[in-house]
């Protein structure tokens, strides 16, 4: 489970997250949904510990700041970053090496060969090109078989059989039990997997919809309601000072 709990971020004078709050329950993908600059990545950089921030979050009911919750989840940045001196290969067995994994050799070559990069292993990090390098990072966060997985805008970047297979790895995490959460700017990308879904403008959440409760196919009429400020009234929601929630 993720629990973020009045969650702010200021960068100087600006306030790109302004006291948000939000769960994530076990098994379940949650998406933050938004245009650029709404606040995403930076809710994501703050859960992963990477930046300073007011507010709690919880990974596991573990203290989002502790040594113990960097164990359970792994995270993939928006903008992928390689060891230009390390093969592919190298990236994994470091990774594992880090979390203590005991990921067998056939499933790393499975995973690898899922997003083509089984005959890659050998290449440097720096002879990678960026959809390449996207896939490695993706291929680092899932070998640890992490509880909980943060993925920022993962498609973008990759090509169409690799955003499938994503998307496929997404729903079996999802079936083994693993809490999701993945930011995009783009609906499509996202339909086939939500189960709740955080729309955010301008540092706030400001929808808050449950796939069991408006249904997949609503979403989009749902953001661009809630996003052009417009919102008509549906059967069964109530509006919450942290957002819309239905
Ligand atoms: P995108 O979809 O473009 O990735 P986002 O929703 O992830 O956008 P953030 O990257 O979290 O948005 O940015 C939120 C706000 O914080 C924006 O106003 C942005 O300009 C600002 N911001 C982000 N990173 C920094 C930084 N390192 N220094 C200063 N301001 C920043």
């Amino acid at each position: 489970m993720l629990e973020i709990l009045n969650l702010s971020k200021k960068y100087g004078k600006t306030l790109a997250v302004d006291q948000v709050s939000f769960l994530v329950p076990d098994g379940q993908i949650g998406v933050l949904l938004g245009p650029n600059g709404a606040g995403k990545s930076t809710i994501i950089k703050s859960i992963a510990g990477l930046v300073r921030y007011e507010g709690q979050v919880r990974i596991q009911g573990i203290l989002g700041k502790s040594v113990d919750a960097k164990k359970v989840f792994a995270y993939v940045p928006e903008i992928p970053a390689m060891y230009e001196a390390l093969t592919v290969r190298e990236h994994i067995d470091f990774i594992l090496k880090a979390y203590q994994a005991e990921t067998t050799g056939e499933e790393i070559e499975h995973l690898l060969e899922r997003f083509e990069l089984a005959d890659k292993q050998n290449k440097l990090g720096n002879e990678l090109s960026k959809g390449m390098m996207q896939k490695v990072s993706i291929c680092c966060a899932l070998v640890v078989k992490p509880q909980v997985i943060l993925l920022d805008e993962p498609m973008v970047g990759l090509d169409p059989a690799a955003i499938k297979e994503l998307k496929k790895i997404v729903l079996e995490l999802k079936e083994q039990g693993v809490t999701v959460l993945i930011s995009t700017h783009m609906l499509e990308m996202v339909k086939e997997l939500w189960d709740v879904t955080f729309v955010m403008e301008k540092g706030h959440i400001i929808g808050t919809y449950s796939k069991d409760t408006v249904g997949a196919e609503n979403l989009e009429d749902l953001f661009f309601q809630v996003t052009s400020g417009g919102v008509s009234e549906h059967s069964g929601r109530e509006t919450e000072s942290s957002g819309r929630r239905v």
